[in-house]
């Protein structure tokens, strides 16, 4: 019973794909965001349903939402998910081969590490550099954390402190939370005018610390801040972390696979030194939700931070010459995560991700010359793909926009006062639609007719 035979495989794999086709159609036209209700389906019967009728379920529901995957999603960070990911998925998760520890699927895991290290190779890391692909950036970045105590502290130590900025993501106080500091022990490093870290204010702090008897260990650069897309002085905290023998970890998740980029790399710049860096795929490579990596200058302190073994995996070979994931995260079981990177990047060739990313960049400067026009927006300063303004009425500009249906927007704080928020980053996304945008900005700004 739960082995279909060819035929009905061959039936419920056309009933799903026309699903897919009908929904990849529509999302052209979809409505950028449906109302819905979060009341509980049945639970499961003991005799078995028609997968028609419930794939119409998971259609409604899956309609009852934000279309995040629509061209007109610029809340947030829209992926989009890129169908040649999608259609990896569907093989690896056929094959189901075991990647946590590569002597039962070198080959596979030969796959993935190739993209790892062609990623370190784009980020300028040394050949001592290697990493991991996780669910997401969250995930990376208390690894990270993990990784950058053990290295630096060589134990737990309540006193080790960590330098960030007020525009450093959350994931960096969940981390530290989760390894065991207290959220004193997180030291908020005021910004410049231009929201970007004070190196120098860094510098007094640590100083300061130290006289204390507190340990710094830890200094973080945004790559892209979640708010703004502001990038912080890399290569000023590079040296910083260097004369202060601190961990420097960079947190590129949004903005990272800028990198790519001619443009984007002269921004990132200084992120060559980072100790560790965390991006991800399903933010800035359009890939579905679900694959953040993390990416370490030297291997062998990753490995360090997470080995541990156990008699049941005597048997088990580790000398096959590629690394053996379950030593370089926390998970021993995990989904084989390469094929939905490796695929797209080999099938649609990596220039098509670099002019991607451009074309993204370019639709942000677009935006921000065109809002710069309109007299009642005012502009903030954002950069790479993510533009922040506000109007008089910036609230109500928000939930009128959002409400139109025709497109759907976030907003963040910036110094305490509510902005308005667009992010440019889904492969579906383009001129034609941020024009659009534009005109619709335009005319809820326009004041009342006489
Ligand atoms: C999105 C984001 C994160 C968290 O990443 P997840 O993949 O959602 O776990 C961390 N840092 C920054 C700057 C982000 O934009």
């Amino acid at each position: 019973m739960l082995q279909p035979d060819r035929e009905t495989r061959a039936e419920w794999t056309k009933t799903v794909t026309a699903f897919v086709e009908e929904f990849i159609e529509g999302l052209e036209v979809a409505p950028a965001s449906a109302t819905g209700t979060a009341l509980l389906p049945p639970p499961p019967a003991e005799t078995p349903g028609e997968l028609t009728d419930l794939l119409a379920r998971f259609a409604d529901a899956a309609g009852q939402a934000v279309e995040t995957a629509g061209p007109r999603y610029l809340a947030y960070f829209p992926a989009g998910g890129l169908y040649s990911s999608v259609l990896a998925e569907f093989a690896a998760q056929a094959t189901n081969r075991y990647t946590g520890v590569a002597s039962t699927a070198p080959a596979l895991v030969a796959m993935e590490h190739s993209v790892i290290r062609w990623f370190c190779d784009e980020f300028g890391l040394p050949g001592t550099a290697g990493g991991i692909f996780t669910t997401g950036a969250s995930l990376a970045t208390l690894s990270a954390v993990h990784t950058a105590r053990q290295d630096r502290l060589k134990a737990h130590d309540p006193n080790g402190t960590i330098y960030v900025t007020p525009h450093t993501h959350h994931c960096v106080a969940k981390a530290a939370h989760i390894t065991g500091f207290a959220p004193e022990r997180i030291r908020v490093v005021p910004i410049d005018a231009h929201l970007r870290m004070d190196v120098a204010a860094a510098q007094a702090m640590i100083a300061a610390d130290r006289a204390q008897g507190l340990r710094p260990f830890l200094i973080i650069g945004t790559a892209g801040a979640t708010s703004t897309g502001i990038v912080d002085p890399l290569d000023a905290i590079a040296q910083l972390a260097r004369q202060e023998s601190l961990w420097f970890h960079v947190d590129g998740a949004y903005g990272g696979a800028f990198q790519l980029t001619e443009r984007g790399r002269s921004i990132l710049r200084g992120i060559d030194q980072a100790d560790s860096i965390a991006w991800d795929p399903h933010k800035s490579l359009f890939l579905p939700y679900g694959t953040g990596v993390l990416l370490v200058r030297d291997e062998t302190k990753l490995r360090a931070a997470h080995m541990a073994d156990g008699d049941y995996l005597q048997d088990l070979d580790h000398g096959t010459g590629v690394p053996d994931y379950s030593d370089l995260g926390p998970e021993l079981t995990r989904e084989f995560r390469g094929l939905r990177v490796w695929l797209p990047l080999h099938l649609h060739g990596v220039k098509a991700f670099r002019d991607a990313l451009d074309e993204k960049h370019d639709l942000a400067d677009h935006l921000r010359t065109e809002l710069a026009k309109i007299e009642t927006i005012e502009l903030l300063p954002s950069d790479l793909t993510v533009v922040v303004f506000r109007s008089a009425n910036s609230e109500q500009l928000l939930k009128a926009i959002n409400d139109s249906g025709e497109f759907f927007l976030s907003s963040t704080r910036l110094g305490g006062q509510f902005t308005l928020r667009v992010c440019i980053l889904s492969h579906r996304t383009h001129e034609q639609h941020v024009d659009e945008l534009i005109d619709l900005i335009r005319r809820l700004s326009a004041p009342p007719a006489k």
